[in-house]
This record gives structure tokens, sequence and C-alpha cells, in this order.
């Protein structure tokens, strides 16, 4: 299979740059593989996971809402955070998990439910992608 340039940006830390065989990301309007010589396109993510192919092998990473662009073979991911499976810390996800539960059960005056449930979708995905690791 032909290869192109991946990169994954975060604000913290260029968190991938290498050539891949193919990358999955889940787009608003679902999964999108992206093999070379796709057309260009610039469209929104969603929380969720990020598959990337290479050298026959497949990495799957967490990631938080961005965007992906893909301009003459070149294929740029942003987005606001991202982990591979064994950077996530299980127990912090695992106390966002209940702090976002948490605020939705209880909807406080001037709770943003928006953003308990943004952030109740990131820790569920983040301990999704923790536990592949351990099936590898
Ligand atoms: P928390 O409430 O625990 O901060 P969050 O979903 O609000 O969770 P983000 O704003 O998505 O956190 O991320 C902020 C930074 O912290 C990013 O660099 C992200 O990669 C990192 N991060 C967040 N949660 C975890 C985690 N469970 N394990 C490892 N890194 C994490």
């Amino acid at each position: 299979m032909s290869n192109f340039h991946l990169d994954i940006v975060t604000p913290d830390k260029p968190f991938f740059s290498d050539e891949v065989e193919m990358v999955i990301v889940r787009g608003i309007d679902g999964d999108l593989a992206i093999l070379k010589g796709r057309a260009p396109i610039t469209t929104p993510l969603r929380i969720g996971k990020v598959r990337v192919f290479q050298d026959g092998k497949e990495r799957i990473a967490a990631i938080s809402d961005g965007y992906v662009s893909v301009v003459d073979d070149k294929v740029t991911i942003i987005t606001e955070s991202a982990e591979w499976p064994d950077e996530i810390d299980t127990e912090r996800a695992k106390a966002a998990k209940e702090r976002a539960e948490d605020r939705l059960k209880n909807r406080r005056d001037n709770i943003d439910i928006h953003r308990a449930e943004l952030a109740l979708h990131r820790a569920i995905n983040r301990l999704e992608v923790s536990q592949i690791k351990k099936f590898d």
C-alpha cells in the first residue's frame, strides 16, 4: 500500500508526524478512511479514536474534537488533545467521568450541560482507548 504523510497536532505538542498507509477518523458524518490519493477535504472530527495504519500494524489514539484536512497527499489532524493508550491516566479519566456524571445528574444552577456531556464523552473515550493495550 502507498504511503502518505500524516501529522497529528495538539496545542501542547506535535503528537505524530510520519508516513502512514491509512488513517481512519470519526468525522461528523461517520468514519472516514483516508488513503493516498484521496481528494482534498477539510471536515470537523468528533471526540473518538484515530486509527493509524503503518507497516501493516494498527495503532489507536484517543482524540478530542478537531479537524482533519487532506491537501496534496498531506493529512493533518488538529485536535485539542491526543493520547496513545499507554499515555492515558485511567484514574484521572475515571475521576473526570464521575465529575461529569455528577454534574449531569444534579443539574445545579448555572450548570453547563453541554460542557459536562463533552467532558463525559472525552472520559469514556479515554477509558475505552486505555483498554486497547491489554489486547495487543
Ligand atoms: P480532566 O478534567 O481530567 O482535565 P479533560 O477531558 O477536561 O479531563 P482535556 O481538556 O481534554 O482534559 O485535556 C487537557 C490535557 O490533559 C491534554 O493535554 C490531554 O492530553 C491531557 N489529559 C486529559 N485527561 C487525561 C488522561 N486521563 N490521561 C492522560 N492525559 C490526559
